[in-house]
């Protein structure tokens, strides 16, 4: 760890990638970290990589080991389903992970509730309690904390690749949250009072939850994730495109990341797939 790692530092620092190197653990050792000014979306640009030519050496920018890129600002973040992802310079994280896996695409569905828990228990560390919502978001006081959106692909030489992009909201203006119009949440300013500190924690968590999802997959996850669970045992509705498909109570995610959902009192639960569905509490 370097020196200039101990200095007092501030949320609005700009981030740099020699400090994130220093503070990450040694799961993170193999991982390139990049930091950009400004850019689109971190995913794109990682998806970008992923396609680029790695067989014949010809393009520079090809992906050839895990690979963190963080930005100061994204001016075309994304969420799933082509929403957008909004945040405001160094008033956020958002960065991505394009992460090599050796399994099948269809093995990593479970992926985002692997991250959403890794998320969860950093920020544990860092002294903030979140919770989990169904299926990509971290909620802090029942606002959105943090949204995860993973894409994948397979590059040239037939590698699967994860890309795996985190917003985590940390200081939003007022009126930037008034323009997201639902209800987000800033990181308490304790725990962002160093954002290379918390990104190299991050990256650390990351790094050794993508190890062990690549082994066991979501097995390791799952009572973890339900422990973390925001509506447990509440009533829900799962709506697709606002038109309500099922409502029950919220019992948690089985063994491969389905939402399990009671519709009727004591009956069976009904297993939910993610696809692009969204889940809100039943008011009343
Ligand atoms: P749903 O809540 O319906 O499940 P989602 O969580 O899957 O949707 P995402 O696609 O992950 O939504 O994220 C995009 C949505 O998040 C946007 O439509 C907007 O409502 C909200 N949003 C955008 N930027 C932010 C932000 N910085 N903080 C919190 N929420 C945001």
């Amino acid at each position: 760890m370097s020196t200039q790692s101990f200095a007092s530092h501030s949320p609005a620092a700009p981030l740099s990638a020699a400090r994130v190197a220093a503070f990450a653990g040694h799961h993170a050792e193999h991982c390139r970290i990049e930091v950009v000014g400004a850019t689109g979306s971190t995913n794109a640009d990682l998806l970008a990589r992923v396609a680029a030519d790695n067989v014949s050496g010809k393009s520079p920018s090809a992906l050839t080991a895990p690979t963190l890129l963080a930005a100061e600002m994204q001016t075309a973040g994304r969420g799933r389903a082509g929403r957008s992802w909004l945040s405001a310079p160094s008033a956020a994280l958002t960065f991505s992970l394009a992460w090599p896996f050796s399994v099948p695409l269809q093995a990593l569905v479970g992926l985002p509730l692997a991250v959403g828990v890794t998320i969860a228990e950093t920020l544990a560390d860092f002294g903030v309690a979140v919770q989990l919502k169904w299926p990509n978001d971290v909620l802090y006081g029942g606002r959105k904390l943090a949204g995860i959106l993973i894409e994948t692909a397979t590059a040239p030489d037939q590698q699967v690749w994860a890309v795996i992009g985190i917003g985590l909201n940390i200081a939003l203006s007022e009126q930037l949250q008034q323009q997201i119009g639902s209800r987000s949440a800033n990181l308490p300013p304790a725990a962002a009072q160093d954002r290379d500190l918390l990104l190299a924690a991050l990256l650390t968590a990351l790094a050794r939850n993508m190890q062990q999802f690549a082994s066991a997959g979501l097995a390791d996850f799952v009572e973890r994730w339900n422990r973390l669970h925001a509506f447990a045992g509440q009533q829900v509705l799962i709506l697709d495109q606002g038109k309500t498909l099922h409502q029950g109570v919220a019992l948690g995610i089985d063994h491969i990341g389905r939402l399990l959902l009671q519709t009727e009192p004591g009956s069976t639960p009904i297993t939910v797939m993610a696809g692009d569905i969204s889940l809100r509490p039943k008011q009343g």
